[in-house]
């Protein structure tokens, strides 16, 4: 027990954006109680290590991070275990490593200091709450976030696809207010950001009321937050197939900030499992929509989530998944391995599919993806392109941006981080591009 009421602190997030996110609200919080961030996890009075749920090896990770925070002097920092797996597993994690201090789930952390206050009392601090009130009047006013910053507008999941833990750990899905997204937009811009990505499990299942008492889908928030002068580019996910309304296709073509990019998994290339899997969509259904939005944008960047191996996943069904790859042709992709996770149905499906199957099967699909990748980023080589400057490379006068389609790109310049510059693409790799500022005067 650390009876000590920490002065400093140090977040570390594991998993996907809306993790992030919430590790920077985290941060907020802890500095508005007056304590002091730790850029050194060594260093800090508490650590919070804000956890992810969606893969076997990500829970065992976070039990042996936590071993690793005792010192050599035998002392350590108080322990909070927060995210996912603080809301899975909850009160056996204490169980299973009573070094940990406090407990708190995704929808709880706003009461982050009553628990550390608790804890620092030596009394059990464990929240796994879904509260009714919304952890986000309770947070503080942001702090800078640098020119790309995060907004999550939309948390939770009523879609329970057969193998995932989402809608277990983060609840049913919830929309957060339009005036209460449109004002932290405003809050984020007049802290320097240039870009907002809109977060949310299911983010284009985003609705709400404007202040107009008109009902709105996610489309009719890019054109308001396109209103907002000094934002740039408006991006958003993860989406859902089946929440990709006429609306937001439609808005691809027409929101000048909306950047040409949109990240939609589709998981498998074969209906058989996509209804197994619970997607609720079959593959025309998917195509359809990837036409739609290209006839929409035609320069979109596609961006997949792809799993192999699912229960009873046989050969011609995995060949299906390569098929769609090659068919809707990605910018980029991310594939995985099905994990099964505890309390999911497919978790308790029948031909779980062999280990070394798996790692050939993503092999082959992580191949063919690369290629599609390296293919999309020389395309653009001897092209001139707007890059935001999001961080210093690591060369002198080195900095590093984004391309309208997320594509990385380091370059030499004298413009500084937050600016947005008009750069010639000089060549491509596989996850990045070179480029040279292109010198309107110099024409
Ligand atoms: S849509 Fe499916 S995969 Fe995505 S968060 Fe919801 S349940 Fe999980």
């Amino acid at each position: 027990m650390n009876s000590q009421i920490p002065k400093t602190f140090h977040v570390k997030s594991f998993g996907c954006q809306m993790n992030v996110y919430d590790g920077a609200r985290m941060t907020e919080l802890l500095e508005a109680e007056g304590m002091k961030a730790s850029a050194d996890v060594g260093a800090a009075d508490l650590v919070v290590l804000n956890t992810c749920h969606i893969r076997e090896r990500a829970v065992d990770k976070i039990y042996s991070d936590i071993g690793r925070l005792r010192r050599d002097d035998g002392s350590r920092p108080m322990i909070a275990v927060a995210g996912c797996v603080a809301q899975a597993e909850g009160g056996e994690i204490p169980r299973r490593a009573p070094i940990v201090d406090i407990v708190v789930g995704p929808q709880a952390y706003h009461r982050l200091p009553e628990l550390v206050a608790k804890a620092g009392r030596g009394e059990p601090a464990l929240d796994t709450d879904m509260p009714i009130e919304s952890k986000f009047g309770e947070l503080p006013a942001r702090r800078r976030q640098g020119p790309s910053a995060f907004l999550t507008i939309q948390e939770g999941c009523d879609k329970f696809c057969t193998y995932c833990v989402v809608p277990y750990t983060r609840g049913a899905e919830v929309s957060r207010g339009w005036s209460a997204i449109l004002d932290e937009a405003r809050a984020l811009i007049d802290l320097g950001a240039k870009e907002i990505t809109l977060l949310g499990q299911n983010v284009n299942a985003w609705t709400g009321e404007d202040e107009a008492g008109r009902i709105q889908g996610m489309d009719g928030l890019a054109r308001a937050l396109d209103r907002l002068n000094g934002l740039e580019r408006i991006r958003y996910m993860t989406s859902h197939p089946s929440d990709m309304t006429d609306g937001l296709i439609r808005a691809h073509a027409e929101v000048e900030k909306l950047m040409p990019f949109l990240h939609l998994p589709v998981q498998s290339g074969n209906d058989r499992v996509l209804k197994a899997m619970n997607r609720s969509h079959a593959i025309h259904d998917y195509l359809d929509i990837i036409d739609r939005v290209r006839a929409a944008r035609p320069d979109i960047a596609i961006s997949g989530d792809f799993i192999v191996g699912f229960p009873g996943e046989k050969d011609s069904e995995f060949e299906d998944t390569l098929k769609i790859v090659e068919a809707v042709n990605y910018a980029q992709a991310y594939s995985f391995k099905y994990s099964p996770r505890p309390g999911t149905p497919a978790a308790d499906m029948d031909e779980q599919v062999p280990a070394e199957l798996m790692d050939e099967r993503l092999q082959r699909l992580q191949a063919l993806i690369n290629q599609q990748q390296l293919e999309f980023n020389q395309a653009i080589v001897g092209r001139r392109t707007s890059v935001l400057l999001e961080r210093q490379g690591k060369k002198p006068g080195q900095l590093i941006g984004k391309t309208p389609w997320l594509q990385s790109v380091h370059l030499e310049t004298t413009a500084v981080v937050g600016d947005m510059v008009e750069v010639e693409i000089l060549s491509a790799g596989p996850n990045s591009l070179a480029g040279a500022e292109f010198m309107k005067d110099a024409a």
